[in-house]
């Protein structure tokens, strides 16, 4: 499986990008911003983009979402409790200083149970809220990776300081849905390092009493 990993954005936001090489197809997550960044290693990979996910309706995970899909012509999925999210947009791109992007439409909602398929690794939706009404994280079992979203980072969990964040809720989707994974699987958080479950179940300072 190709897997790379691109910062992207002003906010350095990862998207991810997923490639079979027998199937040549692709699975992308949060096409931030600098899609030409994704298209030069799909048209380098010769991948054909089969689905576009997006973990939550922030700004800086789906701006690009639009244009990718016109380009691809692919699907997006995104928990459907995150259109609330997109009606905010330009708000959110004037709390950044930046100039509102094209709106996605949302092609299927993203739900707990959502399975897609890529060669031989399945994507599990887990529905983690909290950091919004909406987040969701990706789990991959046949790679033991977890796309986290911005529920879970190295050292931190999301902030659940703007509209549809709940600190509650984060800690508990963390505690039911992400600490019940192998301790080994590895963590790729929307923004910052990647990690280990089981690190952040020893170390990180959020998470303590769990
Ligand atoms: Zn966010």
């Amino acid at each position: 499986m190709i897997h790379k990993v691109l910062p992207v954005g002003m906010l350095q936001c990862n998207c991810s990008v997923f490639g079979d090489e027998e199937s040549r197809e692709a699975i992308i997550i949060d096409p931030g911003a600098e899609i030409e960044k994704i298209t030069e290693i799909l048209d380098r990979h010769q991948l054909k983009v089969k689905a576009i996910i997006v973990t939550h309706g922030h700004i800086d995970h789906v701006a690009g979402a639009a244009k990718l899909r016109a380009l691809t012509g692919a699907p997006v999925y995104m928990n459907e409790r995150d259109l609330e999210q997109l009606d905010l947009l330009a708000v959110q791109a004037a709390w950044l200083g930046v100039s509102t992007p094209e709106r996605t439409q949302v092609d299927v909602s993203a739900k707990e149970g959502t399975l897609l398929q890529l060669g031989p690794a399945e994507f599990h939706v887990l529905e983690t809220p909290g950091h919004t009404q909406g987040s969701i994280s990706l789990w991959i079992p046949q790679e033991t990776k977890l796309i986290a979203g911005d529920t879970l980072f190295r050292d931190s969990i999301g902030r659940t300081d703007l509209p549809g964040g709940n600190p509650r809720q984060i800690l508990s989707s963390i505690k039911a849905k992400l600490f019940d994974l192998p301790g080994e699987a590895a963590v790729i958080p929307g923004h910052g390092p990647a990690t280990t479950i089981e690190r952040e179940k020893q170390q990180n300072p959020f998470l303590r009493n769990l």
